[in-house]
């Protein structure tokens, strides 16, 4: 077959270099009782791999050329299924209830990506991801620190967030903008927070951190009483960063029990 030429709007980065290809596998740790989910696998890059030791592989590309050509290559493999799908509005609940979720992202979705998976979180052991480093330090970031936002919050009150190395531009090719990292996700046990009202939740934080110089006073004065913030013990001198998970969920949980 003649080479794929990468495209853009897919998000096309392919990795080529094998010490990396090497770590995340050995990071992953495919075993033979596995079931797993290959997002964006395009040229096969860690594919291979995975097949090879999984289980099950589930491989869901978006382009139509790259589906060919992984149907072609393992059309035979009988632990192989090939989706041609857009990763943004697959049904993991149709993989089973005990899937392993892995992929070297397409950077442009990758937000959307993983909101959306985590709606099935509960039939997810864990996910691997290549992603922006950028996002990684976003999604791992701790209370107190610059990048610690609503990324980070909105993923760790449901995932354990564990980042595993960087990954430099040369490692691709056409090498992306920007320095990459691979991050490892373990879903909390359920009820790990028991968030009451995951909307309420979410509009609570995004607002807070509106403008993030201001005090909770000053960004939440439209949904939040002081008497709110007394009921929960929290500083409403605080600013938005300042916060824990623990405590942005306590909020909402009481702003939720009093509207009703
Ligand atoms: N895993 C490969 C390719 C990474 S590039 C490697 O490491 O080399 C990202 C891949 O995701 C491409 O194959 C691209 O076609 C695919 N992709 C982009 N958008 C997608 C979507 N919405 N759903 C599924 N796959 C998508």
């Amino acid at each position: 077959m003649a080479k794929h030429r990468a495209r853009k709007r897919f998000g096309q980065h392919f990795l080529n270099d094998p010490a990396i290809i090497d770590a995340i596998i050995r990071a992953i740790h495919p075993t033979g009782d596995d079931v797993i989910v290959e997002i964006g696998p395009g040229q096969g890059a860690i594919t291979d791999a995975l097949a090879r030791l999984a289980g099950h592989l589930h491989a869901v590309e978006l382009d139509r050329d790259l589906v060919a050509r992984l149907r072609h290559n393992y059309g035979d493999h009988r632990n192989v299924t090939v989706h041609e799908a857009d990763a943004l509005q697959f049904d993991y609940a149709s993989l089973g209830d005990r899937i392993r979720v892995v992929g070297n992202l397409p950077y442009n979705i990758s937000t959307p990506l993983l909101f959306h998976l985590l709606k099935f979180r509960e039939r997810i052991l864990d996910m691997h991801f290549m992603l922006q480093k950028e996002v990684v330090d976003r999604m791992a970031a701790k209370p107190g620190s610059k990048a610690y936002g609503r990324l980070g919050i909105m993923l760790g009150c449901h995932l354990h967030i564990e980042p595993l190395f960087d990954v430099p531009r040369e490692a691709f090719d056409p090498p992306p903008r920007v320095t990459s990292a691979v991050v490892r996700l373990d879903p909390l046990s359920p009820g790990t927070f028991d968030i009451k009202d995951e909307a309420g939740l979410s509009t609570l934080v995004s607002t807070a951190f509106m403008q993030r110089r201001k005090t909770l006073r000053n960004s939440l004065k439209k949904s939040v009483e002081f008497t709110d913030f007394e009921a929960v013990d929290i500083d409403s001198g605080l600013r938005p960063e300042q916060v824990s998970i623990a405590d942005y969920v306590r909020l909402s949980n009481h702003l939720w029990q009093k509207s009703r």
